[in-house]
């Protein structure tokens, strides 16, 4: 017998190709999401798969599903800081009451579930690198506090179900990933550079461009959620690759991978965008045996290909996502 796995966020950018990874390790997946940054066009390939299903649902209303669950991945929320300036309740609902939702579906379910937490529950970081026992430095009220708040909540309701309820639960903090199907106009670092490079644009540094952060190819972060999924670690573990770099030295090295001769502007920087951002993985080395395999100009390479496919239509569109008809929920 297959077994089961529920992915929520299937449309989107690590959500597809969690569904995909599974697909391929023989397990029957339901791709649950409302698409509302999610996109359809990223499981297409799926259509027509015996051992897929999409579910068009909102994780954060009550979820009913019949049949039985092996696992469950919580994927589901916007994740980027233009997404959650544009959705800040919708941010704030799925990583709260949609893990609620999922925690209560794991639990009737019998179902271990992994949740997908985030390098921002450091906030803008006192200590250097990130080590899982670090509390964190985040402001509640600013403007990535609904995405920050929301991801730590995750964090401590699941843990509340792993001891009240003995669930079987992992949590997998996630730094900065890249990768094909990324929004191209979803405002994080990669794909704005790629496109305003591609679209004969300036590149936009934010603040002076000496904030670092450490970039992760997908399939990488896919095989240490994999990896933990199937592991006994239940309390938090760090998956990125620890390449530290600065958005300066990245505007060039894009420049340089597109082959382009644009321009760096300056703008300023947003409030509490992190100033430096590295994971210390060596609790996923011990603990999943599990280190990052592709180098960034690996990576890059891969992720501009897909850039490259892209329509002149696609490349020059504003965003698909119509946020409209959420922003009064
Ligand atoms: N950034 C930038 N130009 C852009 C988009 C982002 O300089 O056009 C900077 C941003 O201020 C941040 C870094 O790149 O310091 C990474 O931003 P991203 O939104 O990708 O992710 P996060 O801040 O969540 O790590």
């Amino acid at each position: 017998m297959k077994k089961r796995v529920l992915i929520t966020g299937a449309a989107g950018f690590l959500g597809s190709h969690l569904c995909d990874r599974f697909i391929k390790d023989g397990f029957i997946v339901f791709g649950m999401d409302n698409l509302i940054t999610g996109k359809l066009q990223n499981l297409e390939h799926l259509n027509n798969n015996k051992c897929f299903e999409f579910i068009n649902h909102d994780v954060s209303e009550y979820i009913s599903f019949e049949g039985e669950l092996d696992y469950i991945l919580h994927f589901a929320s916007p994740a980027s800081p233009i997404d959650y300036l544009k959705i800040p309740i919708q941010t704030l609902k799925v990583s709260s009451l949609g893990t609620h939702n999922l925690l209560g579906l794991a639990k009737a379910k019998g179902a271990r579930i992994l949740v997908a937490s985030t390098s921002e529950v450091y906030g803008d970081p006192l200590v250097h690198p990130q080590q899982e026992s670090y509390f964190g430095n985040v402001n509640p009220i600013g403007p990535r506090g609904v995405y920050d708040e929301a991801k730590r909540f995750q964090e401590s309701i699941t843990m509340a179900y792993h001891r009240f309820h003995g669930l079987e639960t992992r949590i997998v903090r996630i730094f900065n990933t890249y990768g094909s199907r990324m929004r191209l106009n979803d405002g994080r670092v990669l794909p704005a550079f790629i496109g305003q490079a591609l679209r004969g644009e300036d590149l936009t540094i934010f603040g002076d461009g000496s904030q670092t952060r450490s970039f992760c190819y997908v399939d990488d972060l896919v095989n240490g959620i994999v990896k933990l999924l199937f592991s006994n670690e239940v309390e938090p573990v760090n998956i990125g690759n620890p390449d530290e770099i600065t958005i300066a030295e990245f505007a060039n090295e894009i420049i340089k991978l597109t082959n382009t001769n644009q321009k760096v502007i300056y703008k300023p920087l947003p409030e509490n965008d992190p100033l430096q951002r590295q994971p210390d993985i060596t609790k996923a080395k011990d603990v999943l045996g599990w280190i990052p395999k592709v180098s960034r100009s690996e990576g890059l390479k891969r992720t501009y290909n897909y850039f490259l496919s892209l329509t002149e239509d696609e490349l020059y569109k504003k965003d698909h996502n119509d946020f409209k008809k959420y922003i009064k929920n």
